[in-house]
């Protein structure tokens, strides 16, 4: 019933229905690990075991799902736990990995360190060069592995037109929707097979909680990840899966004002003596504007700078401010600052994913926009 809904109105619905034994309107953080049977094997309303399932998951399950538009929603306990389930349901020794070259360093990693030691490959390309994604895919590809806009160079990519090449060459098209959030852009809507969340971000949203989600469209495939979230357990808790739904509620508005407030922020920099080029998709003048205006309803809240004065100034800069909190992570009410080729990306330093070392890299809150300008601006005086 709730589905035909739209946007604002499923983040706040979907799954969410009120509590039948109460009338809670908030439905219960069912903090329990299992649920007493009615003889064996007669079970009350489905649940056995919480790592099988429990009710708080199942209603940000059914919350995430309806945001993205797909059939099914997983919730699992980190981000690159979701990735993990993704992979191992459809990977196999000799199978391979196309990716891009500035995806998130953790995806990477995992794809890279963790699968490569049992014999998957990877090929990294960069994502906007749809022809180099032709030819880097192979007869032994199985994924497609897309993030846009990237991190932390902002590049965007066409996810209709890589899903069509994914899909030519017989591989599953996966899409990391962490940087835009639904609220802003629907992979599935683009031909995108899977959806990947780090919950952690923008849908949580208040940098207190640790989740992932996938969303799948095909039953076979959720099948087979039900039963890798079912089997390995990496799922998420009552508490974490309840701090996640609460956030969503306000996922529409939060990316408002993110939009609003990193574009005013990238205007004010694009003119900055100190700043040599602001990567954010919101500028007329970066490569990925058009397409991120087709693509996308909105810009969303991530900018990365590059610094004149090179490293040194990056460094300087990354220190010296005081509302934007030098911390990993993003996608919350407050504003970061992170330095990339040291903090968020150490881990692929000496790859071709290296981040050069005068980029600073900024999650841009929903204070307000006049008291985060001022802050940007005397920080980057010290430079
Ligand atoms: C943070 C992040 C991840 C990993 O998520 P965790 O919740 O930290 O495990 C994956 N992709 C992107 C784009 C991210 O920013």
């Amino acid at each position: 019933m709730v589905s035909s809904k739209k946007f604002d109105t499923l983040a706040i619905h979907a799954g969410q229905d009120f509590d039948p034994t109460t009338g809670a309107v908030i439905p219960p953080i069912y903090q329990t690990s299992t649920y007493v049977q009615d003889g064996i094997g007669g079970l009350r309303s489905g649940y056995e075991y919480s790592r099988g399932g429990n009710p708080t998951r199942t209603a940000l399950e059914l919350q995430i799902a309806a945001l993205e538009g797909g059939a099914h929603g997983l919730s699992f306990s980190s981000g690159l736990a979701a990735e993990d389930a993704i992979l191992r349901a459809v990977l196999a020794p000799g199978d391979h990995v196309v990716l891009g070259n500035d995806a998130y360093g953790g995806t990477f990693r995992l794809v890279d360190r963790v699968n490569g030691a049992w014999g998957i490959r990877n090929t990294t390309v960069d994502q906007a060069d749809l022809a180099a994604v032709e030819s880097a895919i192979m007869a032994e590809t199985k994924i497609l592995w897309i993030e846009t806009p990237s991190n932390p160079l902002m590049k965007v990519s066409d996810i209709a037109a890589l899903a069509e090449i994914g899909h030519r060459a017989g591989t599953l098209v996966v899409v990391d929707n962490t940087f835009a959030s639904p609220a802003l852009q629907r992979p599935l809507a683009h031909g995108a097979d899977v959806v990947v969340h780090s919950t952690t971000k923008y849908l949580g949203g208040h940098s207190d909680v640790i989740g992932g989600a996938l969303v799948i469209d095909d039953d076979e495939l959720h099948e087979k990840v039900r039963f890798i979230q079912f089997a390995v357990g990496a799922v998420s808790a009552p508490m974490e899966a309840f701090l996640t739904i609460r956030g969503i509620k306000t996922l529409a508005l939060r990316m408002e004002r993110h939009s609003r407030n990193a574009q005013a922020i990238a205007e004010h920099l694009a003119g900055h003596p100190a700043v040599e080029t602001v990567y954010y998709p919101g500028l007329a003048t970066h490569p990925g504007h058009e397409l991120a205006a087709r693509q996308m309803s909105g810009f969303g809240g991530m900018l990365s700078l590059a610094m004149r004065g090179g490293e040194v100034a990056a460094r300087t800069f990354s220190e010296a401010t005081r509302l934007f909190q030098l911390a990993e992570s993003l996608g919350g009410v407050e504003s970061l600052l992170n330095y990339p080729s040291e903090m968020t990306h150490a881990s692929v330093r000496g790859t071709e994913l290296e981040v050069p070392a005068n980029i600073v890299r900024l999650s841009v809150g929903i204070e307000d926009v006049e008291d985060l300008i001022a802050d940007l601006d005397q920080a980057l005086s010290r430079v």
